[in-house]
């Protein structure tokens, strides 16, 4: 692998309710000082062991908001560490605050007792922070307050590996917070949900479109695609990507 190069393989480009057969949000960020994955969908350990990604290689998992189609997936990543690899490689979360709180309970949940078991890998937690951004495991990370419920602080996110800029929206309804996170980025990755109905907390094809000259970013891909979407998706300007698809981006 050469070192300027890094690719990112689409895991999960649905919804949260599953439509047209897509899994949650998830998406693999391969460098060549390491492995991070961008959301992590309750999908997200079949998606990886569909497209043959290995989860004790993953050393960061960045998570745009505290929603199941984005974070679900952690507890089966832990998991996936204690009892089938035997994982020793640290793994470092990273989200808004509150993550370490919001995972365990969610691990509690599903499998009571987990988190008192004795990990063979250390796991660390670090919040976002629009203020400050975090240098984790070769990947800078920038966070953007976006607009997504009421109830949470979802996030966007502006990652800077190898001289590359990835940004992702996460799940956001328009805001100009949107044009900082896009400019100059290498690849823009949106939420797409809809195609012109207006749903809150959510961005539609229409609203992309007519703000596409704003976004500055030399490649955008719309994601989180729900049945509106997915009916057109013959028909689209701008491109969308699917399951298990790979976006090199090269020096
Ligand atoms: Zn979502």
């Amino acid at each position: 692998m050469d070192r300027t190069s890094i690719s990112l393989r689409c895991l999960g480009t649905g919804d949260a309710f599953g439509s047209g057969g897509r899994l949650n949000s998830c998406y693999h960020l391969k460098h060549t000082d390491g492995q991070m994955l961008i959301d992590c969908g309750s999908s997200s350990l079949i998606a990886m062991q569909r497209f043959k990604v290995i989860p004790a290689e993953i050393d960061t998992v960045v998570i745009s908001h505290f929603h199941g189609d984005h974070f679900g997936g952690i507890p089966y990543l832990i998991l996936e560490g204690q009892y089938a690899s035997q994982r020793t490689r640290p793994l470092t979360l990273v989200g808004p605050a509150g993550l370490k709180q919001r995972v365990e309970a969610v691990c509690e949940a599903l499998y009571p007792g987990m988190t008192s078991n004795k990990n063979s890998f250390p796991v660390k937690y670090l919040h976002l922070n629009p203020k400050k951004p975090l240098n984790v495991n070769a990947v800078q990370i920038e966070s953007f307050h976006m607009k997504h419920g009421r109830h949470q602080s979802a996030c966007g996110l502006r990652l800077s590996v190898a001289g590359k800029i990835i940004s992702y929206t996460g799940d956001t309804e328009w805001t100009d917070r949107l044009i900082p996170l896009a400019h100059g980025s290498d690849l823009m990755i949106s939420e797409c949900y809809s195609y012109d109905n207006v749903v809150a907390g959510h961005l539609n094809y229409q609203t992309l479109l007519k703000n596409r000259m704003k976004l500055k970013c030399r490649k955008l891909v719309l994601t989180h695609l729900g049945p509106e979407m997915i009916s057109r998706i013959d028909q689209l300007e701008l491109d969308t990507v699917n399951d298990g698809e790979l976006i090199e981006i090269n020096g």
